[in-house]
């Protein structure tokens, strides 16, 4: 079979400096690319501007390039590409595959408490389907979001239910979408672009092959290969790593005081980043571009089928 060229990207948010955690998820897709001998970029994914921290993008670079971890293209922001986020959003609209929605949170709730179910901590009610157009779309209330219509992408193009998918690490996986999050938002009620959305568009205008990324968001793949599916674009291998997480155990993130890395130590926070991918130690006294070369072939044997 012939196979895509490999590109790989590293797709940080810019809503603070890389810590220990956000550093593995950039070494394992450098590494995996290398191990390949691909292609790697780097996309700033700051969509949600409010989120953004100002300056956060260029000390973010700066960063990848003081641990040696430089992009093969140039760089690429989000905020910058917003009409081919709209262009998707139009042509899944024209296929009656998106629709305008009118439900706040408190609507949503108060659907689902109709029927007995209360939310739970920590997780979200999967979108009722209140405002489909089946069942008099807005019904003269004024839009706010704009959502995908899973369950009519999944009917017209014959997906499975629940969708099955395959991650490299984590093997063989299976989500039922509609029932576990719904008809997902495309574009947010503040009229921002949504992460499914964005993040599909990007990569496959990226050619993106191979997507390399932490854990946490290993439970968004299945809602992303639904849009690839609507969308008539590829669906990349993925691979999710294991999450560094805090002494608290969870999962390190700036929101429960992970640290900026400590510039003035790249080789120290690689090799952390690396032990934390269960890479074998680099060798005493050996510089960075060696140590990054020492993980590449301990990467490309452990995570490459001849
Ligand atoms: N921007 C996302 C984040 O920083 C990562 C997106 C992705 O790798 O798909 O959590």
């Amino acid at each position: 079979a012939s196979r895509r060229p490999y590109r790989g990207r590293f797709a940080p948010s810019p809503t603070g400096l890389l810590h220990a955690g956000s550093l593995v998820a950039a070494l394992a897709s450098w590494l995996d690319a290398r191990a390949h001998g691909g292609v790697w970029l780097v996309r700033i994914e700051d969509v949600d501007t409010p989120r953004c921290m100002a300056g956060a993008d260029m000390a973010i670079l700066q960063q990848l390039a003081r641990c040696g971890l430089q992009p093969d293209e140039p760089v690429t922001w989000q905020s910058q590409r917003g009409h081919l986020y709209q262009d998707a959003l139009d042509r899944l609209v024209r296929a009656g595959w998106a629709y305008p929605c009118a439900c706040t949170r408190a609507d949503i709730e108060a659907a689902w408490a109709a029927h007995g179910m209360v939310r739970q901590r920590h997780t979200a009610l999967p979108y009722p389907g209140t405002c489909r157009p089946e069942r008099g779309g807005l019904r003269g209330r004024p839009a706010r979001a704009w959502r995908l219509h899973v369950g009519r992408v999944a009917a017209s193009l014959g997906l499975p239910v629940p969708l099955p998918w395959v991650d490299r690490r984590l093997g063989p996986q299976l989500q039922d979408v509609e029932s576990t999050v719904g008809d997902f938002v495309l574009k947010r009620a503040d009229g921002l672009w949504a992460y499914q959305l964005a993040v599909v568009v990007d990569d496959a205008a990226q050619g993106i092959t191979d997507i390399v990324r932490g854990e946490d968001l290993a439970d968004n793949t299945p809602r992303q290969i639904v849009l690839q599916h609507a969308l008539g674009v590829p669906t990349p291998r993925y691979l999710h790593t294991t999450l560094v997480r805090g002494a608290n155990g969870e999962k390190l993130s700036k929101q429960n005081g992970a640290q900026p890395l400590d510039l003035r130590h790249p080789l120290a926070a690689l090799a952390a980043a690396a032990e934390a991918l269960a890479l074998p130690p680099a060798p005493p006294n050996t510089d960075l571009p060696q140590a990054l070369q020492h993980w590449t072939h301990a990467w490309r044997s452990r995570w490459t089928a001849a």
